[in-house]
């Protein structure tokens, strides 16, 4: 037997006007119908997860022991091969004028194309200077979607020297977890966020590589194309979400549960790689509206047959929410059910939920639960018709919370 669980990212609304009460899904609500329903709240009732977080929790790796920033996750979904003890940050192309002011996080909102050619300039970048072990310290810069990337800062020395303990450089993310207004701000200067030698070492090499980066990408093809063309040069590298990686234990050794993930997001197949489970990449599998649902859902029909657990996840529910646009999330949850049509046929139970709530009549995550589904052939019914948040208060299930899904998976698994 294996199991099928499906993350529609951020799927949770809130009630009368939440997308899953605005749209159809025929083929959810087949398998509520044969099925149970109830809602999930992924930590506690008072918090509303981030994506990374949630994950974790749903993944059976308590946030709080195991997530040590949103860096190496986004960096291991990007194919970087971590070491323990790199340090990985989020990084975005960004422009900023003669005085370092940020003009736009996004530099032009600079496409793959063009952004990817700059990966080899910052690649090249050695920090020197009279920071102790600075000399082995190696950086890691990948491009991944569009102005996006990922850095890593390798300390090849024996043990570690670098700290994650140190602010962002992005003025919108000064630190993380807080937003800021950005518009008429300089880069940041990276300070230590605890009294470390460590986190002061690290911080010193991050504000090097900030000003080295600045000076490769003024001189780049590129960019002087860009400006040419009246295009925003991508002149500057913001850095975010610093984290230390360490490998943990994968899900196969901890739980015997043999995993695999499909997705578009690179945060979400970096989750999926962290707690040990195989990334299998499909053409088309975007992480955003025009992803290849078909391709998607017909590669975990076939990883179902090898694998105990497949992790499908689909991304544009939570942008639709951040977007308030309570039609657009309806209309993609409709897209998402007809394409998950073949699969409904299937004997394998199928987990159907979300990671958080991402309400269009709010635009934020936000702690309200989200309505979950699972459907197996020998689990009792609870006549439940229609899948959403307002039915499933009246579900079987009750309400449960992330750190049962591996539990209730593990019980499916040995029906
Ligand atoms: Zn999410
Ligand atoms: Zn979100």
């Amino acid at each position: 037997m294996s199991v099928l669980l499906f993350i529609l990212d951020g799927l949770g609304g809130r009630p009368p006007k939440s997308a899953l009460m605005l749209s159809k899904h025929p083929n959810f609500d087949h398998l509520l119908e044969n099925g149970t329903g109830g809602l999930l709240y992924v930590h506690d009732k008072k918090t509303a997860p981030e994506s990374e977080d949630a994950h974790l929790q749903i993944f059976g790796y308590d946030p709080k022991i195991y997530l040590k920033g949103r860096g190496p996750l986004e960096a291991l979904g990007a194919n970087v091969k971590l070491k323990t003890g790199d340090i990985a940050f989020r990084t975005n192309f960004a422009t900023i004028d003669s005085k370092g002011v940020v003009i736009d996080r996004r530099a032009g909102r600079i496409k793959t194309r063009e952004a990817k050619k700059l990966e080899k300039p910052i690649n090249s970048i050695k920090v020197t200077g009279k920071t102790p072990g600075i000399k082995n310290v190696k950086i890691i810069f990948r491009q991944t979607v569009d102005h996006r990337g990922v850095l890593v800062l390798r300390n090849k020395a024996v043990g570690s020297v670098l700290s994650s303990q140190i602010s962002n450089t992005d003025p919108a993310h000064p630190k993380t977890g807080v937003i800021a207004k950005w518009k008429g701000k300089k880069i940041l200067k990276s300070e230590p966020i605890i009294k470390s030698k460590e986190a002061e070492i690290t911080a010193d090499i991050l504000n090097k590589f900030t000003k080295i980066a600045i000076e490769k990408l003024s001189k780049a093809d590129v960019n002087k194309k860009r400006i040419k063309n009246k295009k925003l040069p991508a002149n500057a590298i913001l850095v975010r979400g610093p984290g230390y990686y360490c490998p943990v234990a994968p899900m196969k050794e901890r739980f015997g549960i043999k995993a695999a993930c499909i997705a578009g997001g690179a945060l979400y197949k970096g989750c999926a790689k962290y707690v040990g489970m195989d990334i299998i990449n499909v053409k088309g599998a975007s992480g955003d509206e025009n992803t290849n649902l078909k391709a998607k859902f017909a590669a975990a029909k076939k990883a179902l047959k090898k694998y105990d657990l497949v992790f499908l996840h689909v991304k544009a529910t939570d942008v639709f929410g951040h977007d308030k646009d309570c039609k657009a999330k309806a209309k993609f949850i409709e897209k998402v059910d007809k394409a998950f049509k073949p699969l409904i046929k299937l004997k394998t139970p199928i987990i159907i939920t979300g990671d958080h709530a991402t309400p269009c009549t709010v635009g934020e995550h936000t702690s309200n639960p989200i309505p979950i589904l699972i459907y197996a052939d020998k689990i009792p019914n609870d006549k439940l018709k229609i899948f959403n948040e307002k039915s499933c208060t009246k579900g079987g299930l009750g309400i449960v919370y992330g750190k049962h899904i591996i539990p209730i998976i593990i019980y499916l698994l040995e029906l």
